[in-house]
């Protein structure tokens, strides 16, 4: 039977592109609206032809009504998935109008043209980031909102509120909050992955540049949190537990209001302990240099992942040798990302 069609919003980007590639196994139709600022057509090439479905892809921009519009005329559309957005923190203290325009802008103009066309179910990508520096660990859904030290999370949690209020007036709307801790890994085949643009920000794609050979060594930021290595300490979670997680919460759409859940494994881990991880997996030394603490960072923080689990039947299932094998697989497979494949049939790719 065919399941309902499903539009993703930055679907072309590295959860997105995930999480398009789920939906397609789990029989939904996709839709695509991406403007390629951070994302990649080829990937969408590559999930079209791992899962043998075609998908629906719209070269636009969030924040223009007029192509929303006809997207909404043009399809019948029976949930929106909503990950479009910029996402570097430091830059968006830089920026702060290109993320509360992109972020914020795009998902007022989103919900507005999903108003005009009847389409009421929407889940959303938050972070971990929402429950601010003061928030106990590990993050619980019942705890507050905190105070956000820069654009990207007081963007986040700007629309978290806005899409609360917008529930609680109207109660067609059903909506997930889905808050991610560290999304790391790739699809298993080595073919789909992070494709940062310039230099990483993020850890993980920075340690398997360095692995590859692209960049020479790591800077650790921090060597005196209060830890048990000195480094800061995170939860990391394979992406495609997150897409997985993204399905779960099509499912809990029947119910009006707003539903927040972490999606996270509950688990912390450390800077050091990721980078010893590298070098087992990969058998590549991962040269590091201690550098001063990078600005906003906190020590440590996880998920308690509970409610989704009671609530939404989704658990991490992956494990850290999962994440960065399937990390490694993708970046030895891809050395320069999108632009360039070896021939994947060589290499024992799935
Ligand atoms: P990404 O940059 O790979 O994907 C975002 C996609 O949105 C890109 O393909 C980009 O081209 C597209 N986009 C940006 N602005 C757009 C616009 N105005 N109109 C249309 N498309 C636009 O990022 P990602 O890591 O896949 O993150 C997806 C979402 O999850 C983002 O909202 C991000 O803030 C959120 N998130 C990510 C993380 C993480 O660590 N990756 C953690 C928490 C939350
Ligand atoms: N980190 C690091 N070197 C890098 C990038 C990140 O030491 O080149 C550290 C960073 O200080 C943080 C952890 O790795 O403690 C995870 O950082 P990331 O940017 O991946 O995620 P986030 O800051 O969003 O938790």
């Amino acid at each position: 039977m065919q399941k309902s069609k499903i539009l993703v919003t930055g679907g072309a980007g590295y959860i997105g592109s995930h999480t398009s590639l789920m939906l397609l196994e789990e029989g939904y139709e996709v839709v695509v609206l991406d403007n390629l600022i951070n994302g990649s057509q080829e990937a969408l090439r590559r999930v079209e032809h791992i899962t043998g479905r075609p998908l629906t892809f719209i070269k636009g921009d969030i924040r223009d009504r007029a192509c929303l519009d006809q997207l909404f005329s043009e399809h019948d559309i029976d949930a929106v998935i909503h990950f479009a957005g910029l996402k570097a923190v430091g830059e968006s203290v830089g920026q702060p109008l290109a993320y509360y325009d992109t972020n914020l802008g795009g998902s007022l103009a989103l919900c507005r043209a999903m108003q005009a066309a009847g389409v009421f179910r929407l889940v959303f990508s938050s972070s971990a980031t929402v429950y601010g520096p003061d928030a106990p660990v590990p993050y619980h859904e019942s705890m507050p909102r905190g105070g956000t030290s820069n654009p990207y999370g007081t963007s986040k949690s700007m629309v978290e509120k806005t899409l609360e209020d917008l529930s609680h007036s109207d109660e067609r709307w059903s909506i997930v909050l889905l808050r991610y801790f560290n999304p790391i890994g790739a699809h298993p085949s080595g073919r789909l992955g992070e494709d940062p643009q310039g230099v990483p920000n993020n850890l993980l794609p920075y340690i398997a540049q360095v692995a590859v050979g692209r960049r020479p060594s790591l800077k650790v930021f921090g060597d005196d949190y209060a830890t048990e290595d000195g480094t800061c300490v995170r939860d990391y979670l394979h992406v495609m537990d997150l897409a997985e997680g993204h399905v779960s919460a099509l499912g809990r759409l029947s119910l009006p209001g707003t539903h927040v859940y972490n999606l996270g494994t509950g688990q912390g881990l450390s800077v050091l302990q990721m980078v010893e991880a590298f070098e087992r997996i990969s058998e590549r030394p991962i040269p590091y240099q201690f550098a001063p603490r990078r600005e906003g960072d906190l020590a440590a923080f996880w998920a308690d992942p509970h409610k989704a689990q009671q609530e939404l039947g989704w658990l991490a299932r992956r494990g850290l040798d999962d994440m960065i094998s399937d990390t490694w697989r993708w970046q030895r497979q891809n050395p320069h990302g999108y632009r360039t494949e070896i021939n994947t049939t060589s290499h024992g790719a799935s």
